[in-house]
């Protein structure tokens, strides 16, 4: 098989891992070349949720596990290949010379144990910083199970390192990954938290020691493949921002690949829609001071997928509204819908310097078609609602033209269900990882 043809296959194969945004880290060396920007990478997104600008793609395909939502899977029949660690050192460099790309995404099927899938992908990664003196950005995703000096030794060539959580709950991941130990991705995650603390120790006494994993680690929760809840998808992300210090915690909608069995077919896919509410959510965690309990409390633990969880949080709260953008503080303008973090710190900003009006406020970044109906300025009020009216989530609701989308799935009710959810069903308690 020459290298075009592996090429194929095996970044076909990592298209399915969402985990690939680039940021943080800012590597640069002086007797070689590339530069990792702490601004981030510039990337784009191709059609299929690809992202083109970093080089996306498996070391192998050929995997000794049998995860039942992965196209690699064992039993799945699908043409596999596996690139040498010169191979792929060689690509990356070409392409990056080329310009096609500016950093490299590395991930693995696992071959024979993830100790030495590990070993391969380090050797990449040795090629590329010593031998060719590379030092663009490489994000590498690292196999559960591997000891943690391979942690160690990979954390200090890559820019950022993760390790997948896939299903939120203990039950999910026995049923549909029996071969991922929830203690090994836990203990992947802490080792690479504990050597990042060791790190930043040595660089305070060293100031030349290298850096380790300098953009952090990221996770990755697939959604839909399982009946389990977004409340259960956001509290156990929350607790992994806090517990790991994750810098990002994505959500990757379930796509039937292959014949599985157990899961949801073609006839039932995900509405990305839902993915969307997640990462809008998490947003809320993150940076707006929500809790999980106030995102998803008074729904059926999962978000409405009509309107965007800090509205849905907004019409339940009528009793909050509306807030007088002079008088109230940051953190309760921060929780008006169609206000963000920038736009409340400008309002804050400008109303050190005089009175904010309505008028005011759209040149602040604020999006009065929401804002409208939950703020006064000066006492004035300019929505054509209260927020306690009825018809509020009827005027918040996405536009026709994005709840159109909708009509593209299937009615999810009229088909059987699948039979992983029935038996995740009948499995006691959801005990989260
Ligand atoms: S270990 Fe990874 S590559 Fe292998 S089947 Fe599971 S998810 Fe797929």
């Amino acid at each position: 098989m020459d290298i075009r043809q592996k090429l194929v296959i095996l970044g076909e194969a990592a298209k399915y891992d969402a985990s690939c945004a680039s940021s943080g880290s800012g590597r640069q060396g002086k007797d070689g070349f590339g530069k990792a920007c702490m601004a981030g990478i510039c990337h784009t997104w191709a059609a299929d949720g690809r992202c083109i600008s970093l080089l996306k793609v498996l070391l192998s395909n050929t995997c000794i596990y049998d995860c039942a939502y992965c196209v690699n899977r064992v039993s799945n029949d699908v043409p596999r290949a596996r690139f040498t660690p010169r191979e792929l050192a060689d690509i990356t460099v070409e392409f990056y010379r080329r310009n096609y790309i500016e950093g490299l995404f590395l991930s693995s099927a696992v071959m024979k144990n993830p100790d030495y899938t590990c070993e391969q992908m380090l050797e990449v990664l040795r090629i590329l910083r010593n031998e060719y003196r590379y030092f663009g950005y490489i994000h590498v995703k690292l196999i559960p199970g591997s000891s943690q000096e391979m942690t160690d030794r990979i954390g200090l060539y890559a820019d950022r390192v993760s390790v997948n959580v896939e299903l939120p709950t203990r039950a999910s991941l026995k049923l549909l990954a029996p071969s991922k130990q929830p203690e090994h991705i836990l203990s992947s995650m802490d080792r690479i938290k504990q050597a990042k603390e060791q790190n930043a120790e040595e660089r305070r006494h060293f100031k030349n020691a290298p850096l380790f994993a300098p953009a952090g680690q990221s996770t990755q929760m697939i959604v839909g493949a399982t009946p389990d809840s977004d409340r259960k998808l956001l509290a156990l992300s929350g607790a992994l921002y806090k517990t790991y210090q994750m810098k990002r915690v994505y959500f990757s909608a379930y796509m039937p690949v292959g014949n599985a069995l157990m899961l949801p077919g073609p006839e039932r896919p995900v509405p990305l829609r839902r993915e969307h509410r997640l990462y809008q959510a998490d947003w809320l965690m993150r940076f707006y001071g929500f809790s999980t309990e106030e995102i998803t409390e008074g729904t059926n633990d999962n978000l409405d997928l009509d309107l965007d969880p800090k509205s849905a949080w907004a019409i339940r709260h009528p009793e909050q509204f509306p807030v007088e953008v002079n008088t109230a503080p940051y953190e309760t303008i921060l929780r008006v819908p169609g206000i963000g973090v920038i736009s409340a710190k400008r309002i804050i900003a400008a109303r050190r310097l005089g009175a904010v009006r309505l008028e005011h406020l759209r040149k602040l970044g604020v999006v009065m078609k929401r804002a409208q109906y939950f703020v006064t300025a000066m006492g004035k009020f300019g929505g054509r609602a209260m927020p306690g009216n009825p018809m509020m989530r009827e005027i918040l609701t996405d536009s026709p033209s994005v709840q159109a989308q909708l009509s593209l799935f299937t009615d999810e009710t009229a088909l059987p269900e699948p039979e992983a959810f029935r038996r995740l069903r009948q499995a006691a308690g959801g005990e989260l990882l």
